[in-house]
């Protein structure tokens, strides 16, 4: 009966997270998957989450369904940290938001929706762009092509390329943008450049699809999401996917959200409801555990004033890796080896190593970063980085 079903070759992230697990090297360092580990080398749990824990173990709530569209509380929780408390579209009530499951559940039910109501669009992603953003695309049907992003040979963005490519694109298309700590490259957009983009995007009825799965890692909750924030107000439709996976810890929550911005009340409530229809189809309800986590923080404001300053840590700890990293870098090489580190945010930074390069690192030495040489810098702590500088200069010396 099953004989015809192929095997499934893995996805390269999470099969190389697989092989590190297995491996027995005595100083195997993990900096390929999107994990954010504290300086002690583990997945933190935040103090704020801690103590809505606590709350919610106290007030033992039963596990009941939530709504298809996911918890009141947490839905508006959500759009005032990504649109900000006193946005004008969400005053306006213009702004149809479910809970989705995780970043990637957002992507999915947006991209199924925009096939349905828009059959004839295809989605530009970024050259390059998180695996995944391709597979979720295509599975919902849609055509994927690809605009200019990443400049290998400066090991930069190539704004002009990416905005010429874009001013050609045909009404309707759906541009994946991300707003910050762009994956895999850690190259970011300036405000500039996005207000340059912005008029292009709506002067040619472009649908923006803002993917944030990094709000907070770059330059602080607020600023990482001034793009979206600028878009809002310039009075045009797009959609937003956002993540509370690494700014939460949360990961196995699956705690994300999935934003319509519409031109009218109207219209955002019959989004809404599509939405849900979307959602039953597929698998009924959300989760709960995480809303319940994220909406105690946020709705208290002690625990929320905590978060913040708790996501700042982590910033703060990934950038003085940054800065570390660099240095040891600079010192074994030269001045210029490894600039980008620092003007790279967020998690990830494309190192310009080669794949071959990439695969010595981690036969050799133990360090693992995916293919592309893209690093995950939240990885590096006190402990391991001296070795990860050194392996690097030995390859990058050879
Ligand atoms: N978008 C981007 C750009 C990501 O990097 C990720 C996570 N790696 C996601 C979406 C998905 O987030 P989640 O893990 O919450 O599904």
């Amino acid at each position: 009966m099953f004989k015809h079903i192929p095997p499934y070759p893995g996805d390269p992230i999470m099969s190389l997270f697989e092989a590190f697990q297995k491996d027995h090297h005595p100083r195997k360092i993990n900096l390929s998957i999107g994990l954010y580990y504290d300086n002690e080398n583990n997945i933190p749990v935040l103090e704020c989450v801690r103590r809505a824990k606590a709350l919610l173990a106290n007030e033992d709530k039963p596990h009941t369904y939530l709504p298809m569209e996911g918890m009141a509380l947490y839905r508006q929780m959500l759009q005032e940290t990504v649109f900000g408390k006193d946005s004008p579209v969400l005053r306006d009530k213009r702004v149809a938001t479910i809970q989705s499951v995780g970043g990637s559940g957002a992507l999915r039910i947006g991209a199924d929706f925009l096939k349905t109501y828009f059959p004839g669009s295809a989605v530009w992603v970024s050259d390059p762009t998180w695996d995944n953003h391709q597979v979720i695309f295509a599975g919902a049907g849609l055509e994927i092509h690809a605009y200019p992003y990443y400049d290998e040979l400066t090991n930069s963005l190539k704004f002009e390329q990416m905005l010429g490519c874009i001013s050609t694109l045909p009404a309707h298309s759906i541009v994946l943008l991300q707003p910050c700590c762009h994956n895999p490259t850690g190259i970011d957009m300036s405000r500039e450049q996005w207000l340059e983009l912005i008029p292009v995007l709506q002067q040619r009825r472009l649908i923006p699809f803002m993917d944030m799965a990094y709000q907070g890692f770059g330059d602080g909750l607020d600023e990482d999401a001034w793009a979206i924030r600028t878009m809002a107000n310039a009075g045009m439709p797009f959609v937003v996917s956002n993540s509370f996976s690494k700014n939460f810890s949360l990961y196995g929550e699956r705690s994300g959200g999935l934003s319509f911005v519409a031109a009218s009340e109207a219209e955002a409530t019959t989004i809404l409801g599509q939405l849900k229809a979307a959602v039953r189809r597929i698998y009924s309800s959300p989760p709960l555990y995480g809303a319940r986590l994220i909406s105690t923080v946020l709705g208290t404001p002690e625990l929320a004033a905590q978060w913040d300053a708790e996501v700042a840590q982590m910033r703060i700890r990934i950038r003085h890796m940054r800065t570390s990293l660099q240095q040891l870098l600079q010192h074994k090489l030269s001045e210029a080896a490894a600039g980008y580190l620092t003007e790279q945010r967020g998690m990830f930074s494309y190192t310009g190593l080669s794949a071959a390069e990439v695969d010595r690192l981690r036969e050799e030495q133990g360090v693992y970063l995916l293919r592309s040489g893209r690093m995950c810098v939240a990885g590096l702590n006190e402990a391991n980085i001296e070795h990860v500088a050194a392996s690097m200069a030995d390859i990058l010396r050879a």
